[in-house]
């Protein structure tokens, strides 16, 4: 494996592949950048096939870590952890440990949270061994604690601007259809539902399912179902590559926007929804309310009102790639992408 020239390589600054024989912890740190401050990103646990598969995850979402930390205006560039382990086998407080001495050994140029496979309580066991960590649990009054709901906040009012753009109209009787009801996907249902909108929901777990149809009155749809069903807007907010060669044609809403990270599966599907008529909003630039909120907690100092008031300039960077798309006939995921790379190239 050569890690220069593999496709996923983007010039990251450093990869450091982890390994503690006492609690068999097997783990890499990608830094892509830190050209706007520590890099920072979640930490994946993921029961990869393979370290190979496991690096090409790290380079892929260190990469749009700094791409989405530079659109947000956060001080911060973009890394990421990934642990090679089953999240509910493999999990154990020294293990976390041992990783916290890993993300110390790099002296806080890599900032850890949690992601997917890791939670608040892991953070709480890598803050034992290293203090470049956030997303702890919230004392009260203060900032912090689990990003689910700040993500949803931001995604919530990055839906209400793309509806207005593409189709010119209020929440109001707008259809969405929601896949995904985690720690993101729930939260949003209940902003989007406070606006009038009809809700259509999937969910691999059919207990989630049904308590937001019991809640909220959302029509429950089959998990496979869910990204063709008829709606407004098609919010995916579980897994990655949803948007692909064989989604794509199938979709009848004419604005994607939603939280799960790495929505297209190819960059060459950011074209395909264009021509499809399709207004599709980057995911890392509608996804930042998390670590805008992380970014808060790290530095300290902040107020809830300041965590608002920065998730509430999503909207607006949103509307301005949605209008330089249009005006130059190009993919919204292009545009994002060079907005991104301009911002590394001139803090560089
Ligand atoms: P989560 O794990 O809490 O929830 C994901 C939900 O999706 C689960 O309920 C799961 O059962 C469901 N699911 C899995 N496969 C499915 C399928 N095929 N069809 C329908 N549902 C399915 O995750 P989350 O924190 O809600 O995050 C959702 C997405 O948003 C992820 O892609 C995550 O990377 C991304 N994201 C999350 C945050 C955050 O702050 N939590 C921030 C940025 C991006």
């Amino acid at each position: 494996m050569d890690l220069y020239t593999m496709p996923d390589f983007d010039g990251h600054e450093q990869v450091v592949f982890g390994y503690d024989a006492a609690t068999g912890l097997r783990a890499l740190i990608a830094v892509h950048s830190t050209v706007l401050g520590p890099a920072a990103g979640g930490c994946r646990m993921w029961p990869y096939a393979s370290a190979a598969e496991a690096l090409t995850d790290a380079l892929r979402l260190s990469r749009g870590m700094s791409y989405k930390n530079a659109m947000a205006e956060l001080p911060l560039g973009g890394g990421k952890a990934v642990i090679l382990g089953d999240s509910r086998k493999d999990k154990t407080p020294e293990r976390l440990r041992a990783f916290g001495k890993l993300v110390d050994s790099l002296g806080g140029r890599y900032v850890t949270a949690e992601d997917v496979g890791t939670s608040t309580a892991d953070m709480e066991q890598v803050a034992c061994a290293t203090r470049f960590v956030s997303g702890l649990p919230r004392k009260t009054g203060e900032v912090g604690g689990d990003p689910g709901p700040k993500t949803a906040f931001g995604v919530y009012l990055g839906i209400k601007a793309a509806v207005r753009f593409q189709l010119g109209r209020d929440l109001e009787g707008v259809t969405v259809a929601v896949q995904g009801l985690g720690g993101v996907g729930q939260p949003l249902c209940r902003l989007l539902a406070g606006d009038g909108v009809r809700l259509k929901v999937a969910d691999a777990r059919a207990d989630a399912a049904q308590r937001i149809r019991e809640e909220l009155g959302a029509e429950v749809v089959a998990a496979e179902a869910i990204a063709s069903e008829a709606a407004d807007v098609f919010a995916p907010c579980a897994l990655g590559a949803v948007l692909n060669s064989r989604s794509i044609p199938l979709l009848r809403a004419r604005v994607v926007a939603g939280a799960a990270n790495n929505q297209l599966a190819r960059e060459e599907d950011g074209a395909a929804l264009m021509s499809a008529g399709i207004l599709y909003a980057p995911d890392y630039v509608i996804n930042a309310g998390g670590i805008i909120n992380v970014s808060h907690e790290y530095r300290g100092g902040a107020s809830e009102a300041g965590v608002r008031a920065d998730i509430e300039k999503i909207p607006g960077r949103l509307t301005e790639i949605f209008e330089c798309a249009r005006h130059g006939a190009r993919p919204t995921s292009i545009v994002a992408d060079q907005m991104a790379r301009e911002r590394l190239k001139r803090a560089a």
